[in-house]
């Protein structure tokens, strides 16, 4: 993020949501809650299909022409929370998401990776999903790198970036280049406050605008609060939406069909407060990040450059070593977890970089709505093997950060003395971390609501009809039926196009079926 003036943004879009008069009901074919890489990747492909579709979104919509200028800004308008969020347990792992149009697209790296072909396969065959795995989805991810154009970042991408590639190298790791989905990206690094400039393909750049060209409809600023069941089916969703007035309104919706797009906590929550409890929200998933600050002799400027581009994937899919934002305000925060022992690293702020490792745990949490609350009581454990693999993880971090040239590494740990030398990592090797020092956190969440035949622990069939609704399907994050160990937008979007395209051709049987009782009843 850099300092100074901000970048010259796009002119506003031209489009926007549409907002209600005062209280209202309305009808629609199919109604769509969520405007993320789930939802909008729904409303994509039923609006190309000629459906009458309804989205909700429980966030603002935010042109990239008006887009925020600072931290604090952005947290306040599109995350939620305001990026204050935590999944709670022995530690408790603070956890982001976007509250938004767009949702999670709009503040999120727009890293590009499709799940390991091994992992696609195994889900497929223990949690038995009809027509699922490396070459079923291989169409449905094309589709979603084609839409955000998915592409490699480019050579010059910034010491934050060259820092992880000669580590790499040093140790003979392997090292991915991370595509991203972005089209005339002019490297602000603003893309976690929300793209000044149009560049990153978020929803809002990409698939919303298409499909409010093609009908759509599309409600900001608008909460669903409850689905009313009624003989099986969905009959009448209620929701709180902001008018043109500026006040709150109550909208009363009676659409055909629903998908619930809400993310992985917010999906769950929803169907909860709905009475539908079966295997919802019981096995949320996350991966556990464990950051740390490294200091360099060299000046990196990291907040004035890309996020780092690349990973180290040696130890992939259970492990993976990358980069994050790195700017003063959140190396102030991070410090500030042992501030007497690393406020010295304050003046030093443009010689630092803040680099991660991630686990694929096995752990899981649940999600349950609490009665008045907005958020729901998340928790979250891990598992003795998930503390092992993180012990792994800050080792094998320290070390790479040691060879790409830092002097000094202090992992999100209190209390923990940080390493001067490879040596010193060496010796503590894998050491046992503390269990109530250490700060998690994670950008990615999911398997809240996982598909399949089996008989027990999932919420929906193999392509997201919600057990014992006969018009209700999900398509988000939750379904993810576990942690993938790579970033999760590119497989949230391809099951999404999986799961409402099985809900067209669905419809479509069930539409000729109408139509031939129909003639023959007359
Ligand atoms: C800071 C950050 C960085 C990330 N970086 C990457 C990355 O580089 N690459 C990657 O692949 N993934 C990344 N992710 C994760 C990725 O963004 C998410 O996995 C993805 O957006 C999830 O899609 P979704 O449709 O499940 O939910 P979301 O995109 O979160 O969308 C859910 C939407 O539902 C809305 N909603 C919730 N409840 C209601 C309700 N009751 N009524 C109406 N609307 C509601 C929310 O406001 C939100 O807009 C990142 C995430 C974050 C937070």
């Amino acid at each position: 993020m850099r300092g100074g003036a901000r970048p010259a943004g796009p002119a506003v879009s031209g489009w926007a949501p549409h907002r209600i008069g005062g209280p209202a009901t309305l009808s629609c074919d199919v109604l769509v809650i969520g405007s993320g890489a789930g939802g909008a990747s729904v409303a994509a492909t039923l609006v190309e299909a000629g459906r009458d579709v309804l989205m909700l979104d429980e966030g603002a919509h935010i042109d990239a022409a008006r887009a925020p200028a600072s931290v604090p800004e952005s947290f306040r308008r599109m995350w939620r929370g305001s990026g204050i969020l935590a999944a709670l347990g022995t530690p408790p792992v603070a956890y982001a998401e976007g509250r938004c149009v767009g949702g999670g697209t709009e503040i999120n790296s727009a890293i590009f990776q499709r799940a390991p072909d091994t992992l696609l396969d195994d889900w497929a065959k223990r949690y038995r999903i009809a027509e699922f795995g490396a070459v079923e989805l291989g169409p449905y991810y094309d589709r979603a790198a084609k839409v955000v154009n998915a592409t490699p970042p480019p050579p010059d991408a910034g010491l934050p970036t060259d820092i992880l590639r000669r580590g790499g190298a040093a140790l003979g790791w392997k090292v991915v280049e991370l595509d991203r989905g972005t089209r005339r990206c002019v490297g602000t690094n603003y893309c976690s406050l929300g793209c000044p400039t149009g560049g990153k393909q978020s929803m809002t750049a990409t698939q919303i605008p298409g499909a409010l060209s093609g009908g759509l409809r599309l409600i900001a600023d608008c909460r669903a609060a409850r689905l009313r069941l009624r003989g099986g089916r969905v009959v009448e969703v209620t929701a709180q939406a902001r008018g043109a007035d500026g006040r709150r309104h109550r909208l009363i919706l009676r659409p055909r069909e629903v998908f619930v797009c809400a993310g992985a906590i917010h999906s769950p929550a929803l169907l909860r407060r709905s009475g539908l409890t079966r295997c919802v929200g019981d096995t949320l998933r996350l991966h556990p990040t464990l950051k740390a600050t490294a200091l360099f002799d060299e000046v990196l400027d990291a907040h004035d450059a890309r996020l780092p581009l690349t990973a180290i994937s040696e130890f992939m899919p259970d492990r993976r070593i990358g980069g994050s934002v790195t700017q003063p305000g959140l190396l102030a925060m991070s410090l500030a977890e042992d501030w007497a022992e690393r406020s010295w690293l304050m003046p030093e702020w443009r010689r630092c970089g803040q680099y991660y490792t991630m686990i694929r745990a096995a752990g899981t949490g649940t999600v349950r709505p609490l009665p008045l609350a907005a958020e729901p009581l998340v928790r979250y454990a891990l598992t003795e093997s998930d503390w092992t693999q993180l012990a792994r993880g800050a080792t094998e971090l320290a070390r790479v950060m040691f060879a790409a040239g830092a002097r000094h590494v202090y992992p999100s740990i209190a209390g923990h003395p940080g390493w001067a030398s490879p040596e010193e990592v060496l010796a503590q090797a894998d050491a046992p971390l503390s269990r109530t020092r250490t700060s998690l956190m994670t950008i990615h969440l999911f398997s809240s609501l996982p598909p399949g035949e089996r008989s027990d622990g999932v919420a929906t069939d193999s392509f997201g009809r919600v057990s014992g609704v006969e018009n209700l399907r999900i398509a988000d994050a939750s379904q993810i039926p576990e942690a993938p160990g790579v970033n999760p937008q590119a497989t949230v979007m391809a099951m999404a196009y999986r799961n409402a395209e099985a809900f067209l051709a669905a419809s479509g049987t069930e539409t000729r079926r109408t139509a031939f009782r129909e003639r023959s009843a007359a």
